[in-house]
């Protein structure tokens, strides 16, 4: 009897954990209705979007949009993505728990707090320091530890940290920077809008035996990626 008690116990806590926030059952319905309905099938992707509080990463006054179908707008002219696109590149990228994953472009840190769910570890480069430090404060409330932010210009990659068993790209460059392609292991998956005009195209590449396999996916719109001075690369 007491067995079966503390069995409940664990099963309410374990619940609550999760429900304990407002936009609960407008997450869960995101998740049907945008992600499962249109194809998302890894459940453990799928479990991330039911955990991470996508509400946290967005401004304030657009709060109660947060779990509404499309990108929205975050400090600096930049956007976090829309839960769907966010979605699609977390699958593709097919992640192991033992992964080290580096993304570029932080933005609120939403991509990021999503990809610590399903990884071992999550490197993280913003150009815009303030961007970079809300999402490291959300990061911390959040308690999610397994995520390393830098300022700096992503297009050459964060070598120290290298190689990454997955890069995912959260803004788009003209080509896909050659130091990316380098830091990638043997065997890893990179996910990257590609082209210089308003809608680009998103890129799977995997690396076998040294060489890079390139396949086209998705036509996509993301913000461009930029270099210190400003400069579309
Ligand atoms: N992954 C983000 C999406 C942010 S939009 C999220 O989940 O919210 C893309 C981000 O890329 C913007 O914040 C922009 O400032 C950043 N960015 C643009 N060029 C960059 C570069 N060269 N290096 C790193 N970040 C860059």
């Amino acid at each position: 009897m007491r067995f079966l008690f503390l069995i409940f116990g664990l099963i309410t806590a374990v619940e609550c954990s999760s429900q304990n926030d407002a936009f609960f059952n407008e997450r869960r319905k995101m998740v049907e209705v945008q992600l499962k309905n249109r194809g998302i099938k890894n459940e453990s992707v799928l479990d991330a979007f039911r955990e991470v509080q996508r509400h946290e990463f967005v401004l304030p006054e657009y709060m109660k949009w947060a779990y509404a179908d499309g990108p929205l707008p975050i400090n600096e002219g930049q956007t976090i993505s829309q839960p769907y696109v966010v979605a699609y590149m977390t699958e593709a990228l097919e992640l192991q728990r033992t992964d080290r994953v580096l993304e570029i472009g932080t933005g609120s840190g939403y991509q990021a707090a999503i990809l610590s769910q399903l990884c071992d570890s999550v490197f993280t480069i913003e150009l815009f320091e303030e961007l970079s430090k809300s999402a490291t404060e959300v990061f911390r409330k959040l308690e999610y530890n397994n995520i390393y932010s830098k300022v700096g210009d992503g297009y050459l990659g964060w070598p120290e940290k290298a190689p990454f068993d997955a890069i995912i790209v959260t803004c788009s460059p003209s080509h896909v920077p050659e130091p990316l392609q380098e830091q990638l292991a043997e065997g890893g998956r990179m996910i990257i809008p590609v082209g210089a005009g308003n809608i680009q195209k998103l890129v799977l590449l995997q690396k076998k035996k040294g060489k890079i396999r390139k396949k086209d996916v998705l036509p996509v719109r993301f913000v461009p990626m930029l270099d210190e001075r400003g400069e579309k690369y």
